[in-house]
């Protein structure tokens, strides 16, 4: 499994774009070839840094990153693999460190793994059901939740337990010596803090249940059993801790003609006999809605029609797929005289033999396309 990009740079999920500059920052330091040569657990780690700072310094694959992980760039371009290649990453440099690397006085970027611990809110989770058409183009729904959120007027004091460490340094003798130990305080929980002044709605930890309205922006081509997360709006956490995430489970409809497989979608049309022999125009459902289509005289049954484009857009971002319009011809079990008559007539006429030409393609072979 690939690495966290967050764990990769040192930071958290809520992590400002400054914080994630200057974790890169560090880290591109500490990894730089210059510093490390011929050292290949340097280079890589020098690499992971880089990618993982090319993704969480744009807001737009951020976003992507922080819904679906590492799937949000499988399966077109990006960088999978491989990885950056290190004229990529000193193209990079110009932007991070104002084309003076290595000229030093980059400081400040202390605190990050020892020190106080965020305490972070539980995760809510809820479900969106959501329409083939809802599916193929993307939406944005707008759901009600009840989170918890620092009630008003609640204020904290730093833990005087821990002297806001959130951790508790205990020495005990064993037969081996002094040893030392750190514990997480049991005062404040780790947090650092503890409620100072609790307005009369607040819990034990100053919050209060309150419901709000979070939009949700569903992009195009999910599944079912797809989860998405919404960051920062799970339950608040006490004090300086962060809020936990919204997580958002995807569950799809049937839709009542159209089946989907992948981003390509299917639709089984009937039509007559005598539609089949003259031609014919037919109104199909599609996404979003009808489309007409028209069908050339002596169309044979078992004919896929592609409607390029028509189908789900690509959840990677890269297309769409397309409604194929599979062609039925509809044969009536039973006819009176008049037809049975003229059906009579025409069963020695060589114009009604068959006589499948090249493009007339079998089903099977049909099939194997579809899946090359
Ligand atoms: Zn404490």
């Amino acid at each position: 499994m690939k690495e966290d990009y967050y764990e990769i740079l040192g930071v958290g999920k809520n992590a400002s774009a400054t914080e994630i500059k200057k974790a890169y920052r560090k880290k591109a330091l500490e990894y730089h070839p210059d510093k490390n040569p011929g050292d290949a657990k340097a280079e890589e780690m020098f690499k992971k840094a880089a990618e993982a700072y090319e993704v969480l310094s744009d807001p737009n694959k951020k976003s992507r990153y922080d819904q679906f992980g590492h799937a949000a760039f499988e399966g077109g371009g990006g960088f999978g693999g491989g990885g950056m290649n290190m004229e990529d990453i000193f193209s990079q440099f110009g932007d991070i460190f104002g084309g003076a690397f290595g000229g030093g006085g980059f400081g400040g970027f202390g605190g990050f793994g020892g020190g106080q611990r965020r305490v972070k809110g539980s995760n809510l989770r809820i479900r969106v059901n959501l329409t083939l058409d809802e599916v193929a183009n993307g939406v944005e729904k707008k759901v009600k939740v009840r989170r918890k959120i620092q009630a008003d007027g609640v204020t904290y004091k730093t833990c005087s337990t821990c002297n806001g460490q959130g951790q508790v340094t205990k020495v005990t003798n064993t037969i081996l010596g002094r040893m030392q130990t750190a514990a997480t305080c049991s005062t404040c929980s780790g947090s650092g803090q503890i409620l100072d002044k609790r307005p009369s709605d607040a819990d034990a930890q100053g919050l209060r249940v309150a419901e709000e309205t979070v939009s949700i922006k569903i992009p195009a081509g999910v599944e079912s059993g797809m989860q998405l997360k919404v960051p920062g709006k799970g339950n608040e956490a006490p004090g300086n801790g962060i809020a936990g995430d919204l997580l958002v489970a995807i569950e799809t409809k049937d839709h009542s003609t159209l089946k989907r497989e992948g981003d390509n979608l299917h639709y089984d049309l009937y039509i007559s006999i005598s539609e089949a022999v003259l031609g014919t125009s037919k109104e199909i459902d599609a996404v979003g809605g009808k489309v007409r289509i028209k069908l050339e005289p002596g169309i044979q049954s078992g004919k896929i029609l592609r409607l390029r484009g028509k189908g789900i857009t690509s959840l990677n971002g890269y297309g769409s797929g397309d409604l194929l319009v599979h062609v039925n011809v509809w044969t009536p079990k039973e006819l009176n005289k008049e037809q049975r008559e003229f059906f009579e007539r025409m069963n020695g006429d060589g114009n009604f033999e068959p006589k499948p030409e090249k493009s007339d393609k079998s089903f099977f072979e049909k099939v194997k396309d579809m899946f090359s």
